[in-house]
């Protein structure tokens, strides 16, 4: 089975402000899009700025519900599951956000944020948490000291990494990574995608990877999808695409 399957999947938007005026108008972000990654894949999906991107990522991750199509995480139809067997196959998908900054509590120490999906699980104590977060901060090449301090006291790649941290806690299957490096400065932007990369193949890991630049896309995907107003317009290798852009 895919670890991710995506069919048909149409997200309408309503425009409350407007119903006065009869018929509300629909912003038709997504319009029918299918796609699916297999184990040890990744795909990438790229298109211009309301192409309907984070709206896949948003449903993908169940933080919102389509207008109609199914979304399976491994076979399971997501938006069918009850809530505690939503919260367990949370284990297996975890999301990195664009803003590392914003994603980030400022209030929270390090080791606070990195175990936040562990926390939610429910299932260990707060001294393996720590462990566990411990490890996940030295994977992404960051230091256990660095699990007491406060998120200002990193820079922006660093932030990203312990983004990236948070996100390996659970030791998932896929990673939908939402704009991850578009913050960045360019030289930075590099060193992220490096590590993204490495923990690709060390541990196996998928990425959904959602972005406007093709390049990114072609660092760590083997497929790509073009969104266009929120359709697939074009799929395939990412060299595949370059040669055509
Ligand atoms: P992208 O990530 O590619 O920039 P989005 O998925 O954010 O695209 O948006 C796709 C379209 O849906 C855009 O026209 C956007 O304005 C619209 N949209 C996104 N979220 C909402 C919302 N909550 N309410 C109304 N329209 C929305
Ligand atoms: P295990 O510890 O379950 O035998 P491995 O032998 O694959 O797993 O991994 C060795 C070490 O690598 C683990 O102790 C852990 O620190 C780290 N590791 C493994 N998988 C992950 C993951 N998905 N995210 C972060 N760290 C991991």
């Amino acid at each position: 089975t895919p670890l991710l399957e995506v069919t048909d999947l149409v997200r309408h938007y309503a425009l409350p402000r407007e119903r006065l005026f009869g018929t509300p108008p629909m912003v038709k972000a997504l319009n029918g899009v299918s796609f699916s990654v297999r184990p040890g894949r990744s795909l990438g999906i790229v298109g211009e700025s309301g192409s309907g991107k984070s709206t896949i990522a948003r449903l993908v991750m169940a933080l919102d519900k389509p207008t109609s199509g199914v979304i399976r995480l491994l076979g399971e139809d997501l938006h069918a599951l009850p809530k505690d067997a939503l919260r367990k196959a949370r284990r297996n998908f975890q999301m990195v956000f664009q803003d590392p900054y914003g994603s980030l509590d400022p209030r929270q120490t390090v080791e606070r944020i990195v175990a936040e999906p562990l926390e939610a699980l429910g299932e260990t104590t707060r001294a393996q948490q720590r462990e566990l977060a411990g490890e996940s901060l030295v994977a992404v090449g960051l230091r256990l000291a660095d699990l007491h301090k406060y998120p200002h006291e990193f820079s922006g790649g660093q932030r990203q990494r312990i983004a990236i941290a948070r996100a390996l806690i659970t030791r998932p299957k896929l990673i939908v990574a939402d704009e991850p490096v578009s913050a960045l400065d360019v030289s930075v932007q590099a060193q992220v995608l490096n590590l993204m990369q490495d923990l690709q193949q060390q541990y196996g890991i998928s990425y959904l990877l959602i972005s406007h630049d093709l390049a990114v896309v072609n660092h760590l995907c083997d497929e790509v999808c073009v969104l266009h107003r929120g359709l697939v317009v074009e799929r395939g290798e990412p060299q595949h695409l370059f040669a055509h852009a």
